[in-house]
């Protein structure tokens, strides 16, 4: 038969010599390629105890913003949604009625906001077409899950903690805008 190719090797079918046949050699040799490796530095690290740096252009997991007295900045106009190339976001108007007024910054607020991460390519468009800087990519990532409704992130997942009640919260989970 033609081979296609001229890589096609005749395999050696000589007997092994005792030597061979003890392996050790191969044994050693393979152990000093595993010794040697004992000293070089490690490309792997170990998380999550120790993190690597971002880059500063890194976009990670989105946060609903709230302003400096607590109040939900969303306004529920769409534009994100718009801008979204993925459609990964999808959300739900409300009216603000008397009294809310400390909970919701505009007279229209999002009922229901939710980002399909397993859709959204974490390009930042979101972020550029707010006109309310009520969500931005921060520095963390969307954790592991097992299964696909883990992945989409509602309101009670992206909006950031409140700065008067837990001021500490707030400023980690603020992290450097991305
Ligand atoms: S980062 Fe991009 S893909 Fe993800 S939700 Fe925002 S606009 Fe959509
Ligand atoms: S996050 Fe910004 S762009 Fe999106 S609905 Fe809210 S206010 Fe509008």
């Amino acid at each position: 038969m033609q081979a296609l190719t001229n890589k096609a090797q005749a395999v050696n079918r000589k007997p092994m010599t005792f030597l061979e046949r003890l392996y050790l050699i191969n044994i050693i040799k393979g152990m000093m390629i595993t010794f040697s490796h004992m000293f070089k530095k490690q490309p792997t690290i170990r998380y999550p105890e120790q993190k690597r740096e971002f880059s500063p252009v890194f976009r990670g997991l989105h946060v609903l913003n709230r302003d400096e007295e607590g109040r939900e900045r969303c306004t529920a106009c769409g534009l994100c949604a718009v801008a979204c190339p993925a459609e990964a976001i999808t959300m739900e108007a409300a009216e603000r009625t008397d009294g809310e007024e400390t909970l919701y910054r505009e007279e229209k607020y999002a009922a229901k906001y939710e980002i399909n991460m397993l859709r959204c390519i974490f390009c930042g468009l979101c972020e550029d077409a707010c006109p309310k800087d009520a969500i931005y990519l921060s520095e963390t990532f969307a954790p592991a899950n097992f299964t696909r409704k883990g992945f989409i992130y509602g309101k009670s997942d992206l909006l950031i903690p409140n700065p008067l009640t837990e001021a500490g919260a707030f400023a980690e989970a603020k992290g450097v805008e991305a």
